[in-house]
């Protein structure tokens, strides 16, 4: 049986008793169904060797290399998920749609907005996945009526979680690396419930992309190396949302005005470009950041804001300095002048990342403003990078008028 789209229903209580393991799973593909989930198949949970291999291909290559906790121990354990549940016998991979109808608010002059990669325009998925990821083991264990050893997951490095979904036929490998479905495309998060007894499984699809490569000369960075191989420290996704510290000068101006994570290889997508939208109402705009927040609001957000603003939302995830050195990224390359005081403001904030990366902003928009806000800070500034930041913003600002001079 191969896994099937489904349609949220409203949930209702187990009124049927399965006779055979087919039927079990008819039930348990059912249920899923009145819990929301958009997608639902299931794996045998032998280890994923051919995933395994190409992980340690990338670790040892260095496409990992931002991510020194995911070395070649990790990825090994992550391969086999009897490492996780030694009683495994099946894994029911979950997907949940998170596109909507819902477009972005435009930047307008004087207002510069920032562009966030959409599952995280509403609040965050793993509260979504992990309540419905319990219902469905609650229902299991009434369906076989007896206690069921399980284990829930969802979007974690601790299993191979798209290799899950390939087998379990939920999609193929794009090669955006994302796993593409037919119905949904690759705007799917993912989950996984793993159960101590065996099911039939669903086979894989045999689609892949056939000889499109549309997303690979698409990535403005030059993240993917090659069809279906990401270069994590070249992903603007990696770099806004996990990399920690200063991003590097000759990756900023190819960020363009991404604050949080980036979609620019789903959205060239044509799969993508006809998927359905799903219909979760904690993942809409209303409920979070939304797609194009004020970018010079979020320079200035304090601390406390910033906690209580995003406390339910995957934003967190980047931290109050991150989230502002992102903005400073993006005001710098959106080019709208009207960001130079809130820039020159940021020169003087408790965060060196924040006023290195301003630096570089006011250095990239221009003007006799933003010298001036960088001359003044270059004499009080103590900072060593930051001092050097503010060096090379003056010399950029210096060559940007010669060359308009001359
Ligand atoms: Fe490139 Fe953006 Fe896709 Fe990363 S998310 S590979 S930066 S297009
Ligand atoms: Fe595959 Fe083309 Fe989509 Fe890239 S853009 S993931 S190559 S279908």
């Amino acid at each position: 049986m191969r896994a099937t789209p489904i349609t949220p229903e409203p949930a209702t209580a187990i009124t049927k008793q399965p006779s055979n393991a087919s039927e079990l799973k008819a039930l348990i593909a059912e249920r899923a169904q009145e819990l929301g989930f958009d997608l639902v198949g299931f794996a045998s949970p032998e280890p994923f060797v051919e995933a395994l291999r190409a992980i340690e291909e990338r670790v040892v290559t260095g496409m990992y290399s931002g991510l020194p906790w995911f070395s070649l121990e990790r990825a090994q354990v992550a391969g086999d998920p009897r490492n996780l549940m030694p009683e495994v016998r099946t894994i029911v991979s979950l997907g949940i749609s998170y596109l909507s109808y819902a477009q972005p608010e435009p930047s307008a002059a004087g207002r510069p907005r920032g562009k966030v990669a959409r599952y995280a325009w509403g609040e965050d998925y793993h509260d979504l996945f992990r309540d419905k990821l319990r219902a469905l083991h609650a229902s299991v264990e009434e369906m076989v009526g007896r206690p069921v050893e399980a284990r829930t997951l969802s979007d974690t490095a601790r299993i191979v979680d798209r290799a899950v979904a390939q087998r379990a036929g939920l999609g193929w490998y794009g090669k955006n690396t994302n796993i593409l479905n037919r119905t949904f495309g690759s705007w799917i998060l993912l989950g996984e419930l793993l159960l101590d007894f065996e099911l039939p499984p669903d086979s894989a699809v045999r689609t892949n992309c056939g000889s499109c490569t549309r997303c690979i000369p698409a990535c403005p960075t030059g993240a993917l190396v090659e069809p279906g191989v990401l270069h994590n420290d070249r992903c603007i996704s990696y770099l806004t949302i996990e990399h920690r510290g200063v991003i590097p000068r000759e990756m900023r101006p190819l960020m363009g005005t991404w604050l949080f994570g980036c979609d620019i290889c789903q959205e060239v997508c044509p799969v993508n470009r006809k998927a359905a939208p799903g219909n979760h109402d904690t993942l809409s705009s209303e409920r979070g950041i939304g797609g194009s927040p004020d970018l010079i609001e979020l320079l200035e957000i304090s601390e406390d804001d910033f906690r209580e603003r995003f406390r339910r939302s995957p934003v967190k995830r980047a931290k109050w300095g991150g989230l502002r050195r992102n903005a400073a990224i993006a005001l710098g390359n959106a080019g709208d002048r009207a960001a130079i005081p809130a820039l020159a403001r940021a020169l003087s904030c408790e965060t060196a990342l924040v006023r290195g990366h301003s630096a570089w902003a006011l250095g990239r928009l221009g003007g006799a403003t933003a010298r001036d806000a960088l001359r003044e800070r270059l004499w009080v500034e103590e900072d060593e990078w930051v001092r050097s930041e503010i060096a090379a913003a003056l010399r950029e600002l210096q060559v940007g008028e010669s060359e308009r001079d001359g």
